[in-house]
């Protein structure tokens, strides 16, 4: 709703489009490659290794680092040369930010506040990550996952179309991170799109329409959470115990099995179990642990 209020000129153009994205680092290419589309509306997940190149490709997208080679274009407007207007429009929540332990928590949300032209109010905000109870509190009081939510709260305030947060709940206790989880949700139904990375393989599940996995700086994966790598069509473990012994199969076709079975034994099936492969199964077989890998 946001989105489409503001930008009338380039509704129906992807948030986010990237082709052919490189960035070295000396000889080591850290994004080496990539091809990304992000629609209007939609909450896409990176996963993937440390030193995969995640952060690296979402700070090009934000405007912080220069890209080696590739096009970019967000929200309509290339980040490396974009101006303060489009930055009014992204907000950002980074692993690390600076320092604002003198203020309390209401004043460093009414300080940013002050960068946007249509902030969000700051007890709505409060409200939202969960600190109205905290507000007069200094940051250099607040605990970890305080600051955390503090952190998404100064992302939020500008009343972003499109928000950045890279692996948003480290540092979580599960409450948290299930209360974050419906603030996330709640700004994808206001019509916020939102690019998020995160080494929790649950939470890209919970919150993303689509995961994007990326290893060695390149996207080895892009598809919506159940279908991530061909999980959903891929093969699966039918167990049962027949003649007092346990058995087991790997089949393409589950439901054929299971009705051969089934007509086989007369009913029911004892100890029936149908696993499809979970998402840390296709992620780990996506991924491999090494270093990102150094050109010749
Ligand atoms: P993590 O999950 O650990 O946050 P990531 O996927 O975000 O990892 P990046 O931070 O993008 O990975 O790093 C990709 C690679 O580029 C790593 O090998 C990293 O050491 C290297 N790298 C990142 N920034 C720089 C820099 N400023 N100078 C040199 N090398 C860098």
């Amino acid at each position: 709703m946001i989105a489409s209020a503001r930008l009338p000129t380039v509704s129906g153009q992807p948030a986010i489009q990237v082709r052919g994205l490189v960035k070295a680092y000396g000889s080591l290419r850290a994004v080496d490659g990539i091809d990304l589309e992000v629609q209007r509306g939609q909450c896409v997940a990176l996963l993937g290794p440390n030193g995969a190149g995640k952060t690296t490709t979402t700070e090009i997208l934000e405007g912080y680092r220069q890209r080696d080679a590739g096009d970019v274009t967000v929200l309509g407007v290339d980040p490396g040369r974009a101006d303060r207007r489009w930055r009014t429009r992204i907000g950002i929540v980074l692993q690390q930010v600076g320092d604002l332990a003198e203020l309390t928590v209401r004043e460093s949300l009414a300080h940013f506040a002050g960068y946007y032209p249509d902030p969000r109010p700051v007890d709505e905000v409060l409200d939202r990550v969960g600190l109205t109870a905290k507000a007069d509190a200094r940051g250099r009081t607040l605990s970890g996952g305080q600051r955390r939510r503090l952190d998404v709260g100064l992302g939020i305030i500008g009343r972003p179309e499109l928000l950045f947060l890279d692996e948003p709940t480290t540092g979580f206790d599960p409450e948290a991170r299930r209360e974050f989880w419906s603030l996330i949700a709640s700004l994808r139904a206001e019509g916020a799109t939102i690019l998020l990375t995160t080494h929790y393989l649950e939470e890209a599940e919970a919150l993303a329409d689509m995961v994007g996995v990326i290893n060695r700086g390149r996207l080895v994966a892009f598809d919506p959470p159940h279908a991530l790598g061909g999980r959903h069509t891929g093969t699966t473990r039918v167990a049962w115990t027949e003649d007092g012994a346990p058995r087991s199969v790997e089949t393409e076709t589950p439901t054929a099995l299971v009705a051969e079975l089934a007509a086989r034994m007369g009913g029911e099936v004892p100890n029936l179990t149908v696993t499809r492969p979970t998402l840390e199964d296709m992620y780990l077989d996506l991924v491999d642990d090494g270093p990102g890998q150094a050109q010749p």
